[in-house]
Order: C-alpha cells, then structure tokens, then sequence
C-alpha cells in the first residue's frame, strides 16, 4: 500500500510474484478477479507496473480489509513487494529468440530458496532483476544485484553486477566476473554441501 494525495484514499500493489512462480503470470481466473476488485473499489482504474506488478491507483482506505480478503480469495495476497521474491525477469527463451540462456527457471529457484517463512522479511527490501540478453528488458544493470544472461560454446552461463542504484544517487553496479552457471546463480548449489 502506497499513499495517496486525496486524504483517506492509497493506492495498492497487487503483487505477481508467488513464491516459487513464474514473474508477471496471472491465470485468466485472476484477470477476472482484479477487473472485478478495480471496478468495484478501484474507480474502475487497473495499471500494469514495469516491476511486473499491478497496481489499484486509487482505493478508499476503507476498502484495505475488502480488498485484501478478494486477493486472499484469488490467491493473489503475496505481500512480496520490494522483498528478495519480488525478481522481474525478461521471458526467457521460451518466448524471445534472441535470449542466451533462461531467466525464469533462475527465478523460481532463488524465489523458493528464499520465500519460505519471514525469511524474505528478515533480509528486507532487496532488488534482483534478470536479462537473458544484453538487450536488458529486465533493466538487470540497474538494481541491487542484477543477472545476465550469457552464451559461451553453447554453455547458458550467467553474469553477475552488484550494486547498482536507481536512487537520487545512481550508480551503475560492478561485475562480479563472468560466466556462473546456473546452479550457482539460483542457489541450488550449496557452497557448504558440496566442496568444489
Ligand atoms: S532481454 Fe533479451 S532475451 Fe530477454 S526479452 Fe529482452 S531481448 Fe529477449
């Protein structure tokens, strides 16, 4: 929930990002229910947010509770937003030709690694974006830890940036080295289980 200029009004983010999910998905049944949840609380307005997100503009605060209980009913009540399971991602190879290597796979792993429990609460507002190209439609260099998808003799390798910051003091970030593979990135190697 976000304020809201009017007195007595905020405006709502209706997260996409369930844990272990694909970034950005929603069924057609959860369409219906957010068209439903914006005409009726929502003075019919509806965006989609560059984060992958939805966002009710303008909702009366006396609403929340309403609202909240058709996002429960919709499966739609992840509170992830900002948290290390609110990743964008660029679709991946799946949908775009021109990617390197997949990015949602990546996601969901890092997404179910971390999810669990107040975990994701525990280490606060922390951004990961992913591009499977340079083109970089997941803005993967502008945030806390960006990931970029990278090709080399036919091996679907990873690039890690640190650091970047879209704030009033931007900066871009600083790679990390190149080429991870994807076991490393998505945290299904465990450093501590298997020696390398
Ligand atoms: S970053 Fe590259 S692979 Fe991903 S959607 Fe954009 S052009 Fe396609």
């Amino acid at each position: 929930m976000h304020q809201h200029k009017a007195p007595g009004h905020a405006s709502v983010t209706i997260s996409l990002k369930p844990i272990g999910g694909v970034p950005g998905d929603a069924s057609a049944e959860q369409m219906e229910a957010v068209a439903d949840i914006a005409e009726t609380f929502g003075f019919d307005e509806l965006r989609v947010s560059h984060e992958q997100n939805l966002i009710l503009p303008h909702v009366r605060l006396d609403d929340l509770d309403k609202i909240y209980d058709a996002l429960v009913d919709a499966d739609l009540a992840d509170g992830n937003q900002g948290l290390i399971t609110d990743i964008i991602a660029c679709p991946d190879l799946d949908y775009c030709a021109l990617a390197n290597a997949r990015s949602i796979p990546i996601v969901q792993e890092i997404s179910s690694s971390f999810g669990g429990g107040e975990r994701q609460h525990a280490i606060g507002d922390l951004k990961i974006k992913i591009s499977s190209c340079i083109n970089a439609c997941g803005h993967h260099h502008v945030d806390h830890i960006g990931i970029l998808g990278v090709e080399k003799k036919g091996q679907e390798l990873y690039q890690l940036t640190l650091g970047s910051s879209v704030d009033e003091n931007a900066s871009i970030g600083s790679i990390v080295r190149r080429g991870f593979d994807g076991d490393k990135i998505s945290m299904r190697w465990k450093p501590w289980s298997r020696p390398t």
